[in-house]
């Protein structure tokens, strides 16, 4: 059984983000995500300067700030057309370094990321791959996965697992207390 120091559960903008974040801090990372590769339609729309800082760190802002426009505000409106809230922010740098929101189209982020996590050798990405059961034990986590496609079990072993597997997450199901 093959093993690694983490496992990610889920390949969305969550997942992407943590995985660069532990890559480059040189651990052995498994992710898995059960569709054949990211979602093609927009979701997300906006992010602030605190984000934008991750995105520095992760070393994506050079490419992927081409694909976002800096955000003077939102408004948002009843099904009449009036305007409920007015939520305008400022075209100003703020002390994180970057403009307080900017909009993007969430699929060039997902492609930004998964760009820079092929760099890592270390980082193993297995799409059409669905987690069915994880077993918590002291040292470790054994995770049972299958092939979307020809339904194969599969087995691995990882120090920690995160669950980065959206809003219907299996991983909360498995939440432990510890005494
Ligand atoms: C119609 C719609 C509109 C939205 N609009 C907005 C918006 O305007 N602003 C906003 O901030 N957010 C919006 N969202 C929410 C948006 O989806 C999230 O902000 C964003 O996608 C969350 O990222 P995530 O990485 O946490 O999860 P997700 O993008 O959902 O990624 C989770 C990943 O986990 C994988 N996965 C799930 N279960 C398993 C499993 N058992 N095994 C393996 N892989 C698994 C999935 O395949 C998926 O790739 C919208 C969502 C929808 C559906």
């Amino acid at each position: 059984m093959r093993e690694f120091d983490i496992t990610i559960v889920g390949l969305g903008p969550a997942g992407g983000t943590l995985s660069n974040l532990l890559a480059m801090h040189g651990f052995s990372i498994l992710i898995l995500d059960r569709e054949k590769s990211f979602y093609p339609l927009p979701r997300a729309v906006h992010f602030d300067d605190e984000i934008m800082r991750v995105f520095q760190t992760i070393g994506i802002t050079k490419d992927f700030l081409k694909y976002t426009i800096i955000n003077k505000g939102t408004k948002f409106v009843n099904s009449r057309e009036k305007v409920i809230l007015d939520w305008p922010r400022p075209k100003k740098i703020t002390d994180n370094g970057w403009y307080p929101s900017y909009r993007f189209h969430q699929p060039d982020l997902e492609k930004q990321l998964r760009k820079k996590l092929k760099k890592y050798k270390k980082v193993f990405i297995k799409q059409n791959s669905e987690v069915k059961k994880i077993t918590n034990s002291k040292n470790h986590v054994d995770i049972v996965y299958t092939n979307t496609r020809n339904h194969k079990e599969y087995y691995v072993r990882s120090k920690y697992l995160v669950g980065c597997d959206g809003a219907n997450s299996l991983i909360d199901n498995f939440f432990i207390i510890f005494y």
